[in-house]
C-alpha cells in the first residue's frame, strides 16, 4: 500500500510527500479507506503507530467535502484526548495538513486561558481538539455548541476512562448528533471500552494492530 494508492486529494498528497515518510503505517493503510467511506472505526493501537494521521486525514477530507466550512458556530470534527500534551500534539499534526487547505485546527484544554481559546473557536475552527474537562466547561456554559459535529474521534479512550473522564465524555457525546461518524482509539480493549464502543459507535470495523 502506497500513499498514492490512498488516493487523497492533492491538498493532502502534497503535504504527505513533504513528510519524508516512506509508506503508510499498517494502521493508516487499513483505516484510510474505511474512514473515507464513512465507516465507524475502533482502532486498538499504540502511540507511535501513526494513528493520528490515520484519523486526521479522513477528517480533513470530510470537512473539505462540506459546503459551509466557516464554522464560527462550532466545529465539524471533534477530537477528544485525555491530556493537554496529547491535545497539543494532535493539533500540531493536524495543523501541518490543514493549513494547506486553509482550515483552522484549535486546541482546547484546561489550565490555559479560556477566553483566548474561545476567540480561536469563534474565528472559525472546523477541527477542534479538546480535553473532556475544558470542553465540558465550554459547552455547559453555552459558549460552545457541538451541533455541527459530524466526525467524532475519541483518542486514547482507555486513558480517558482511567482518568475518570467518563461522565464528561457521556455528557459531551449526548450533545452530538447521532448520524455522525465516530472513530475510537484505545491501546487496550477491556470491558469498559467495549461497553463505551457499543454505545457510541454504529456497526464499527475493529482494527487491531
Ligand atoms: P502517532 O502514533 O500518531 O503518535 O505517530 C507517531 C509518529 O509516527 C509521529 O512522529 C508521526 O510523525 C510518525 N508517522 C506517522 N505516519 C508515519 C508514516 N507513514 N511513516 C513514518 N512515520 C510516520
Amino acid at each position: 500500500f502506497t500513499f498514492e494508492e490512498a488516493n487523497f486529494p492533492e491538498y493532502i498528497q502534497k503535504t504527505l510527500m513533504q513528510q519524508d515518510f516512506e509508506k503508510p503505517t499498517s494502521i493508516q493503510s487499513v483505516t484510510w479507506p474505511l474512514a473515507s467511506s464513512g465507516r465507524d472505526v475502533i482502532g486498538i493501537a499504540q502511540t507511535g503507530s501513526g494513528k493520528t494521521l490515520a484519523f486526521m486525514l479522513p477528517a480533513l477530507v470530510h470537512i473539505m467535502n462540506q459546503n459551509d466550512r466557516s464554522c464560527r458556530d462550532g466545529p465539524i470534527a471533534l477530537v477528544m484526548t485525555p491530556t493537554r500534551e496529547l491535545c497539543q500534539q494532535v493539533t500540531k499534526v493536524s495543523q501541518a495538513f490543514s493549513r494547506a487547505c486553509k482550515i483552522n485546527s484549535v486546541a482546547v484544554f484546561g489550565g490555559a486561558k479560556r477566553h483566548s481559546q474561545l476567540a480561536d473557536i469563534r474565528a472559525g475552527a472546523p477541527i477542534l481538539v479538546a480535553t473532556p474537562g475544558r470542553l465540558n466547561d465550554l459547552t455547559s456554559s453555552g459558549e460552545l455548541t457541538l451541533n455541527k459535529v459530524t466526525y467524532l474521534v475519541l483518542d486514547e479512550a482507555d486513558r480517558m476512562l482511567d482518568m475518570g473522564f467518563e461522565p464528561q465524555i457521556q455528557k459531551i457525546v449526548r450533545q452530538i448528533r447521532k448520524n455522525r461518524q465516530t472513530l475510537m482509539w484505545s491501546a487496550t480493549w477491556p470491558k469498559d471500552i467495549q461497553r463505551l464502543a457499543s454505545k457510541f459507535l454504529k456497526d464499527p470495523v475493529e482494527i487491531h494492530v
